[in-house]
């Protein structure tokens, strides 16, 4: 096959784990930063134009796009999904996963444990807001956060209140959420791929923090997860119509909860804490999929 890894750079450890693996499977493979690609929408034959040439003989895409560049990189998958190439995960599902509030909104429709969580827009009735997840302590979270940045912890009411409306203030758009202390600063990411846990790891926050992120100085170990655990992760990850994904679960006093579902998710932390090959396992699940022109919704959405 050959196959074009959507990232911005080859030199990060995800996208080089890909590429190495994909080619040591006997694939023809490329880099392509999806931002120097240009496109015509047009309904007779879309193309995809990068670097002064044309993409045409694509059969696979492996998209890894950065949240900060959500809206150009999920419409170039759409592109390549016009025109008939298999994408590891389809644009729909990446544009969902982006929205916190719309993903938790999908998870709780279909039963799935979430911690309480609330969204409003007005400043009026803020008080009633923090009352209706419980009260303080509670977690102030941005919609389109990443990485622990716009992840705030309010320990009491009148710090909630003052956090709430200064985001509010800003017009940025905010979830409130139940704090689980019992999580200890730690959650538990669950790598599926097809419908499958295939790598689980507990992430601890660092010393004095609560927010488990790598990227906020977590620290990564291979976890051993329950059934249900398991099965809230397949779940999750089918409820979003993820073929690949991170699913981010808290351990509360009444089982699994998931906080987040990520469609882009890391292998460096997760591949160094488990010793699993986990690029490979994505070739080789696309090795099984991507059958030229057998993408499901061609761009829809
Ligand atoms: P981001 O997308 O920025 O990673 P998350 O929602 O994953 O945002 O939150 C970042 C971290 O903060 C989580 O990994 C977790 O450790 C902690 N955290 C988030 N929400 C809660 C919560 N409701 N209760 C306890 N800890 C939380
Ligand atoms: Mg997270």
């Amino acid at each position: 096959m050959k196959i074009a890894i959507l990232s911005r750079k080859k030199s990060l450890y995800s996208t080089t784990a890909l590429f190495e693996a994909a080619k040591a499977r006997g694939h023809e493979v490329l880099v392509i930063n999806p931002l120097r690609c240009y496109m015509n929408i047009t309904s007779h034959n879309p193309t995809i134009h990068y670097k002064g040439e044309k993409l045409d003989d694509v059969d696979a895409i492996i998209p890894r796009i950065g949240p900060s560049i959500t809206f150009f990189g999920t419409a170039v998958v759409r592109q390549f999904e016009m025109m008939g190439t298999y994408s590891l995960n389809e644009s729909v599902a990446i544009t969902r996963s982006r929205d916190k509030l719309r993903s938790l909104q999908l998870l709780a429709r279909k039963g799935i444990g979430l911690p309480v969580t609330g969204f409003a827009n007005s400043t009026k009735f803020t008080e009633d807001l923090i009352e209706m997840v419980g009260g303080a302590p509670l977690v102030v979270k941005l919609v389109q956060g990443t990485q622990g940045i716009g992840v705030v912890l309010a320990e009491n009411r009148q710090a909630a209140q003052s956090v709430i409306e200064a985001f509010q203030g800003l017009k940025a758009n905010i979830l409130v959420q139940e704090y689980i202390k019992e999580a200890k600063g730690r959650d538990i990411r669950c790598f599926v791929i097809d419908g499958k846990v295939m790598a689980a790891m507990e992430r601890r926050a660092e010393e004095g923090e609560f927010r488990s992120n790598l990227h906020r100085g977590g620290s990564a170990r291979v976890a051993k997860i329950t059934p249900e655990e398991r099965s809230t992760a397949t779940r999750a990850a089918k409820i979003m119509g993820l073929n690949v994904c991170g699913v981010d679960l808290l351990r509360t006093n009444h089982g699994p909860v998931v906080m987040e579902v990520n469609s882009s998710p890391g292998l460096e932390g997760i591949e160094k804490a488990t010793g699993k090959n986990l690029a490979e396992r994505i070739i080789m699940f696309m090795e099984k999929q991507a059958r030229s022109k057998s993408t499901r919704t061609k761009g829809k959405g």
